[in-house]
């Protein structure tokens, strides 16, 4: 990308003078981001620092214990593996300002030890976030390889471009978070005034700095020391502005020395106030001694709302349905008949259709038949015990259906059908 607009030009222009990172920095880094390693392989031990190998005692305890190599003298964790090279990458960030921006390098760096020589390392600036005091960023970045979305893949003859941040091929690089920062820093003095005291709040310093100077909100959340609000907002400000509704709450947070612990949950506590009608501007309820045990407790709460709810709206429509059946077949309800042993029945409300349908096992209450125009439901029983249930059509006076339990005819089907045939004429009648 081509240094297009005047802001972008004059960047390049400062970029082009900024000082080479220097060898004092650079071996900083490999003695900061890489452990010194070693292996060991039944009896012997290796150094991959220095390539020296030699016999030892124990394996195991080697490997508990760590080693102090005998020709180097490095104290080194140990590995069990019968590989004789290892490789490690980490990225080393230097932290400096040119012309009013802060500047953040990001050098990659890469470390080979094997057995037999001296370790080898190599390390390429790859990375240059610059960062003016508004908060608008420049990214400059080498070019990465091929197709190839592995992280390290950069190619290091390139030159380092201007990279539209919006890129897809870079977005993720953008982010590398440093294994380390060199501790000598040159930091821009409004981001002092904005509340940086060293600590990045587990960001990648890069972003840390745009965020904290694009943003008042994140400026004041750092200064009173909301550091878990300052990174949950830097997390998720790209949504919606969910922070100005919250606002007012955390404002009181800040007035009453409240530190939030937990802005996830925290969050999600408020929000359960809100549902209650709780004051929002209430330290009372804001600002809560443990915030953990009274958001499970709203959370309960609101479940029990939940559960409470649900069966009121079921209770209401089991009352419409009752109405409209009632309605419907109302004029049926009465109708029963015998031959000594069995009863057959019209039913007569929408929770006799649950009772049926919940001991006999089949569907006339979840299919709703109740609501049904053009069928009639009786339920055949002995004494008080559900035998089958029975459908009847009303514009052909048919039965369409008699089941027991399981959906299956009984022993007493016959006799029911033959029954309720020897009836149809009486609910005929009815139907004039
Ligand atoms: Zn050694």
């Amino acid at each position: 990308m081509i240094p297009k607009t005047a802001f972008q030009r004059k960047v390049a222009g400062f970029k082009a003078k900024l000082k080479p990172v220097t060898d004092k920095q650079i071996s900083w880094g490999y003695d900061q981001c890489f452990e010194k390693r070693g292996r060991v392989q039944k009896q012997r031990a290796g150094c991959f620092e220095c390539g020296h190998s030699w016999k030892i005692e124990s394996n195991l305890v080697a490997q508990l214990a760590g080693c102090e190599c005998p020709a180097c003298g490095q104290q080194l964790k140990m590995d069990p593996t019968p590989k004789r090279t290892r490789q490690e990458v980490a990225y080393m960030s230097i932290l400096t300002t040119s012309n009013g921006f802060q500047v953040v390098r990001t050098i990659f760096m890469k470390k080979t030890g094997k057995i037999g020589g001296e370790a080898e390392y190599f390390a390429k600036e790859v990375m240059q976030h610059w960062i003016s005091e508004k908060g608008k960023a420049l990214v400059f970045s080498r070019s990465v390889g091929g197709f190839s979305y592995y992280y390290d893949n950069w190619l290091f003859f390139s030159d380092m471009e201007m990279r539209s941040v919006g890129s897809q091929r870079y977005a993720q690089r953008h982010l590398i978070t440093p294994n380390r920062i060199y501790p000598r820093q040159s930091i821009l003095p409004i981001i002092k005034r904005n509340g940086f005291m060293g600590d990045f709040c587990n960001m990648q310093p890069a972003r840390f700095f745009e965020f904290l100077l694009s943003d008042n909100k994140a400026e004041t959340l750092l200064k009173t020391g909301q550091t878990s609000m300052f990174q949950y907002h830097a997390q998720h400000r790209d949504h919606i502005n969910w922070i100005d509704e919250y606002w007012p709450s955390i404002k009181i947070c800040i007035r009453n020395g409240y530190a939030i612990p937990d802005a996830s949950t925290w969050k999600d506590y408020i929000s359960l106030l809100r549902t209650f009608n709780k004051d929002l501007l209430s330290s009372v309820y804001v600002c809560p001694v443990d915030l953990h045990k009274s958001h499970n407790k709203l959370v309960e709460k609101r479940i029990e709302q939940q559960r409470r709810a649900r069966l009121e709206q079921q209770r209401q429509e089991m009352e419409a349905a009752q109405l409209l059946y009632e309605q419907q077949k109302g004029k049926f309800f009465g109708v029963a008949f015998s031959d000594g042993d069995l009863t057959v029945k019209v039913l007569e409300s929408v929770s006799e259709f649950e009772k049926e349908g919940y001991i006999l096992k089949h569907c006339v209450f979840t299919n709703g038949y109740y609501k049904m125009a053009d069928s009639l439901v009786l339920s055949a029983r002995i004494g008080e015990q559900l035998i089958e249930t029975i459908e009847l059509s009303l514009s052909s006076l048919q039965i369409r259906q008699s089941r027991g339990l399981h959906n299956k005819a009984t022993e007493h089907h016959e006799k029911i059908i033959n029954l309720v045939t020897q009836n149809l004429p009486a609910i005929s009648r009815l139907l004039k």
